[in-house]
């Protein structure tokens, strides 16, 4: 047994992997599931300011809750849901930073 066979195990955990729940393209019940958990989580924003930039609505003209995204970016939570849903990546619409848990 080599001593550095032991070097990768660190980078695996136990955990649910959401990355990867979303990246799996033939199972998309999972992946619904994976999205609206992340969006679920996603801390709510009372009085965003600005528009969503995936309907170019203005926050303040939607009843619709304002989601921020881990790069702090802000969406409709409809939106950013169809968004992660319909592409094929996790990744922020306008910086297309990878929105994380
Ligand atoms: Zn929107
Ligand atoms: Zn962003």
């Amino acid at each position: 047994m080599p001593e550095n066979a032991s070097v990768m195990i660190p980078y695996l955990t136990h955990q649910f992997d959401l990355d990867e729940a979303i990246t799996i393209p033939d199972n998309p019940q999972s992946r619904q599931q994976a999205v609206t958990g992340l969006v679920s989580n996603m801390p709510t924003v009372d009085h965003a300011s600005g528009s969503c930039s995936v309907c170019m609505e203005s926050f303040s003209k939607s009843e619709e809750a304002a989601r921020q995204v881990s790069c702090s970016h802000v969406y409709h939570h409809n939106c950013i849901t169809g968004w992660l849903l319909n592409g094929n990546n996790n990744s922020c619409p306008l910086c297309r930073r990878e929105i994380s848990g």
